[in-house]
């Protein structure tokens, strides 16, 4: 079991190939201090999602170590290990639903003023009281019935729920009107309080509210301490 944690975490000399003949990272070391919010960038194909893919276990790394608080994240149960993790992909997961419960999927218990709450927090409560049923409007599966940026927005609400320590998002890559950018830039910097997060950044707004940037290339990565050093 991990015990709940401040979001310290440290990738130590950590070499990784998905197959044994191609290295993504090798002797990669970086620490990321409770409450930063990193922007990964780089070309495609760098290994950006890589390093989500690492911090939340679903490879292993095949040298060095990743420790979240000083643990080594082989050493504790994936249920735990997850539980303290918020995971938000490009395609965010929505189900057919109200948007109430597909809030509330971030924490099952939650009562309705509590749903209210964490979306007003993340500025997403505006978008769903101007729907036809409000928190009740039933939205279809994968949500085609919602922008992207909405559909981003119901992501940070039901993140915000779960309370993770740690946070883990791969920005949305389809073009939205600046208008919904502000609103996104607002509703992530409420959420990223308190928490340390790993930004797979598009958006430059995001870029220029992250505490560093990690620019990801050649196996490697070059840090750079503010947007203007890019
Ligand atoms: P993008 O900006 O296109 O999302 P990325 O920086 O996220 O790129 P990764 O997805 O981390 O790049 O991929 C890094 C390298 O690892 C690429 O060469 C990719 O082809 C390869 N790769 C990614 N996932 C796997 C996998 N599951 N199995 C084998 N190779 C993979
Ligand atoms: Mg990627």
């Amino acid at each position: 079991e991990m015990p709940p944690v401040k979001g310290d975490v440290v990738f130590n000399d950590v070499t990784f190939g998905y197959t044994p003949k191609q290295t993504i990272f090798e002797h990669l070391s970086f620490h990321v201090k409770p409450g930063e919010t990193i922007a990964l960038v780089g070309p495609t194909g760098a290994g950006k999602s890589t390093v989500i893919n690492l911090i939340s276990r679903f490879y292993d790394v095949n040298d060095g170590e990743i420790l979240i608080d000083g643990m080594d994240i082989r050493n504790v149960t994936l249920n735990s290990l997850r539980n303290q993790m918020g995971v938000m992909l490009q395609d965010t997961f929505i189900f057919s639903g109200t948007i109430l419960d597909n809030i509330r999927y971030g924490k099952l218990d939650a009562t309705e003023e509590e749903v209210m709450e964490a979306a007003k927090i993340v500025r997403a409560h505006e978008f769903i009281i101007n729907m036809k049923d409000g928190y009740r409007t039933v939205i279809k599966e994968r949500g085609s019935t919602l922008s992207a940026g909405q559909r981003q927005l119901i992501s940070f609400a039901r993140t915000l729920l779960s309370d993770p320590k740690v946070l883990i998002l791969d920005e949305a890559t389809s073009s939205i009107d600046t208008q919904t950018e502000i609103i996104l830039q607002e509703g992530l910097d409420r959420l990223l309080e308190g928490r340390t997060a790993f930004i797979i950044a598009h958006r430059l707004s995001t870029i220029k509210n992250s505490s560093r940037i990690f620019y990801i290339a050649d196996k490697k990565i070059q840090e750079s301490g503010s947007h203007d050093e890019l």
